[in-house]
């Protein structure tokens, strides 16, 4: 255990030591520099509960800001999930695509991933045991991470919406009829992010994380799963961008709900909800 918090302390040291000689760089680069190291977030939560599935940022814009995040499509046509630059559209049917750079968004996170530490696991975990493991390694609770899981999975349930028509019904009742996929024995990739709860509104606080099969044919918004072995990478940061939304529609909105129940069941499986 000793050795292995030294072998963590070393690389964040190493993490520090490289963010520090970035910041020698010139003015240019110093901005680069700062959008490297933000997480880039695209409305608020509240307002995709709420409804507002209608954005004005393409994924063109949004590939400037990261490589790596999650997110959704307007018409909440399915979910999004994107590592090594390459961004991918699941959707309701099941379906799997990458995406272009004029689809619009009207929710999603990215950044710039840049892991501080890597830890290897080699014994099953359930989806709560994964993210136990994820706060022993994270400093602390009140900063930002973003979260990859490469792994093999021995039970991987995910879900995916339909594209929705107007006039958009919130969030909680989607997910009411949302397809649900479940598979076994399946290598891939967890993307996501891990919010402080003080971020309650702005984004789902704790853990949101998506996931995409090594051979493309299987993914979504995880619900639960259980890994055999695996890898996990994390990168924290303090640093957090928000680029709200000009329509109408969201500036007259009634974003100060308490909207903790209705993520919560948006986040939830169809067998475990009360209604
Ligand atoms: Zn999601």
């Amino acid at each position: 255990m000793n050795n292995e918090n030294n072998f963590i302390h070393f690389l964040h040291s190493l993490h520090l030591h490289r963010r520090q000689s970035h910041s020698k760089h010139t003015h240019v680069q110093e901005h680069d520099h700062h959008r490297a190291y933000e997480i880039f977030q695209v409305s608020t939560l509240n307002a995709l509960v709420e409804g507002l599935y209608e954005g004005e940022i393409t994924y063109g814009e949004l590939k400037e800001h990261g490589d790596f995040g999650i997110g959704t499509f307007n018409a909440l046509d399915g979910e999004m999930i994107a590592f090594d630059g390459q961004f991918y559209q699941i959707r309701g049917d099941g379906s799997i695509s990458t995406v272009s750079d004029d689809q619009k968004t009207p929710f999603a996170v990215v950044q710039y991933f840049n892991p501080a530490l890597s830890f290897h696991l080699d014994e099953s975990k359930t989806f709560d045991g994964l993210k136990q493991e994820c706060d022993r390694l994270s400093e602390g609770k009140n900063c930002f991470y973003s979260v990859r899981i490469d792994g093999f999975f021995s039970s991987m349930k995910t879900r995916s919406v339909e594209r929705q028509e107007k006039p958009y019904r919130p969030l909680n009742e989607v997910t009411r009829s949302q397809k649900e996929f479940e598979c076994h024995d399946i290598e891939g990739t967890i993307a996501g992010f891990c919010f402080p709860d003080f971020t309650q509104g702005l984004n789902v606080p704790g853990y949101h994380l998506h996931f995409l099969s090594r051979d493309r044919t299987t993914g979504g918004h995880i619900l639960d799963c259980t890994m055999t072995c695996g890898t996990l990478f994390l990168d924290h940061t303090s640093n957090f961008h928000m680029e709200l939304p000009k329509r109408k529609e969201f500036l007259d909105a009634d974003l100060a709900k308490d909207t903790g129940k209705a993520v919560k069941e948006a986040e939830t499986s169809r067998d475990k909800r009360s209604s």
